[in-house]
């Protein structure tokens, strides 16, 4: 009040604008999707909620908090019923956004949601929210830091069960408190390094009180508490003069959250390859099945499948759900020595999808490679280069044409320490069952359990910050032995870093990003 006082003392157009900004506007939307439904929910989030219930459904006072009530709802301009409905009153701050907040389930007709916009619209101080408006002002008001926003995006985007389960502890927090606790470590080891500074640049400071301890290398050093504020009534000595070590269990904490940072950054993929589906690349040689596996996998057919080889000439790619893991399955063009053009370019797109790959399915034709592991070993690496980083799958597709099953073939596989291999009929599905299952496990070592350990990071934004956090950490190591003022910056620096995760310093430039992706509504 004070605040608004002054303002609109000193006036001026600066001023009103400030307090215009202070007084948010109320906003609403359709939250639940749009076309014709059994039931539409229309959210409001802003001061006006409680004036726009009490125009809606023409009651003095909102129903109890948090509870629905039954209310006709009915245009306030003219008093015309437009529907019967659920109302909910959610007063601040205890709601979405952390402002009032309500929220009317009405039949979800077009004439009617339109209505009931219509009306709120024409209300004072309303107007329709933007995309992410309420995840925004959720933010703003503290309810979600940036990580919970983001898992929240991408729990309304989910579309397997295991891209549920990550965005869902996302959105619950977990990454969030996770990376306020290394940025809460981070403060602790500051206070106690600036403590050590003002107290090394202390003249008073006496040689006895800094080689106390059994190392007697400075203060601290036992304990890992920060020394002591007081003077020591001995006689004075000459100023320690810097650089001397920090205390130990700085170096320490720091350290340790170094390598914390480092092995979460290790298993980083797991987190982003979960959010934006495994790339598995189908490959192997023309006219061994690649076409009619993806069709297989896919129940439909959506690559070109042909007794012609090198039909397959661009790279043909789908979305699936995979035992709970979102895949993004691409079919290649076959790998051969290529004297037509176009095949020649869908070749060099083949390697480089391959390249690009999480995860390979080599299709090799059961029947044209002999039972033995030499020969296996050889088709095998003509497809994936042995030394390539990604894990593969081996399909030996067409064991309808072999005659005695592909037993021997799998010994053989066995034997000569070949990754694992489903024996497989594109023709008649059998094999199928196995090959899934296969891929279900691989799967899962590639994306984890998302609900098992220390939850994942998700976005390539968290990546680059944990990185130069973890770098901000080992400039410290190097920095401490020096200069103690540096090397405090680069822990302030590390710290940034999380913090700009999270949202909690600075993150203004990445909102509208963040943001933008939300739906209206959410
Ligand atoms: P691609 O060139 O590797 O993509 O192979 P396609 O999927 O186009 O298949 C090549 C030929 O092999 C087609 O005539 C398919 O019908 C046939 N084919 C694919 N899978 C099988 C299988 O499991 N058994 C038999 N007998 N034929 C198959």
């Amino acid at each position: 009040m004070a605040l608004r006082r002054a303002l609109s003392a000193a006036g001026g157009r600066w001023a009103q604008g400030l307090c215009s900004a202070a007084r948010r506007d109320t906003v609403f939307a359709v939250s639940s999707g749009h076309g014709k439904c059994g039931v539409a929910v229309i959210r409001a989030s802003g001061p006006g909620c409680r004036e726009a219930l009490q125009s809606l459904t023409g009651r003095p006072e909102p129903p109890a908090p948090r509870v629905l009530a039954l209310r006709r709802i009915r245009d306030p301009a003219t008093a015309e019923p437009l529907d019967r409905g659920l109302v909910a009153w959610f007063p601040g701050p205890h709601s979405f956004t952390g402002e009032d907040c309500c929220e009317l389930h009405v039949h979800g007709g077009p004439a009617v949601v339109s209505g009931v916009l219509r009306a709120l619209g024409r209300l004072p101080g309303l107007r329709p929210a933007e995309p992410g408006e309420f995840a925004r002002r959720a933010f703003h008001n503290g309810k979600l830091d940036l990580t919970a926003v983001e898992g929240l995006g991408d729990l309304i985007q989910a579309e397997t069960e295991a891209q549920r389960r990550q965005a869902l502890r996302q959105m619950e927090g977990e990454l969030g408190r996770l990376y306020q606790r290394w940025s809460e470590t981070l403060t602790q080891a500051l206070a106690h390094l600036e403590a050590y500074i003002d107290f090394s640049e202390d003249d008073n400071v006496e040689e006895e009180v800094l080689s106390r301890g059994e190392g007697g290398r400075g203060p601290g050093r036992a304990s890992g508490v920060c020394p002591p504020h007081h003077h020591h009534p001995s006689p004075i000595v000459p100023p320690l003069s810097p650089p001397f070590p920090p205390p130990p269990a700085v170096a320490a904490a720091v350290r340790a959250l170094e390598r914390e940072v480092g092995a979460h950054l290790r298993d980083g993929r797991r987190g982003e390859l979960l959010r934006g589906g495994v790339r598995v690349v189908i490959a192997g040689p023309p006219n061994v099945g690649k076409s009619s596996l993806l069709n297989l996998l896919a129940q439909r057919p959506a690559a070109i499948v042909s007794p012609v080889a090198g039909t397959t000439r661009d790279v043909v790619e789908l979305s699936l759900n995979v035992g709970g893991y979102p895949v993004v399955l691409s079919d290649t063009a076959g790998l051969r020595a290529a004297a037509d053009p176009v095949e020649q370019e869908g070749v060099s797109r083949a390697r480089e999808r391959l390249q690009q790959a999480d995860l390979v399915l080599a299709v090799l034709d059961a029947g044209a490679v002999p039972a033995e592991p030499g020969a296996l070993g050889e088709a095998l690496g003509a497809v994936v280069p042995p030394a390539a980083p990604q894990p593969r799958v081996l399909v030996l597709n067409k064991v309808d044409l072999v005659r005695g099953g592909a037993g021997a073939l799998r010994d053989a596989c066995a034997r000569a320490g070949l990754p694992p291999a489903a024996p497989l009929s594109c023709k008649t599905g059998e094999g199928l069952a196995g090959l899934v299952e296969l891929l279900r496990r691989q799967l899962e070592r590639l994306c984890g359990d998302p609900l098992a350990g220390s939850p994942s990071l998700t976005q390539t934004r968290h990546g680059q910050h944990l990185r130069a956090c973890r770098a901000a950490l080992a400039r410290y190591g190097r920095a401490a032995g020096a200069d103690l003022a540096l090397a405090a910056e680069e822990l302030r620096l590390a710290r940034r870093h999380l913090g700009r995760i999270t949202g909690h310093v600075g993150a203004e430039d990445v909102l509208d990003i963040i943001f933008r992706d939300f739906c209206v509504g959410k």
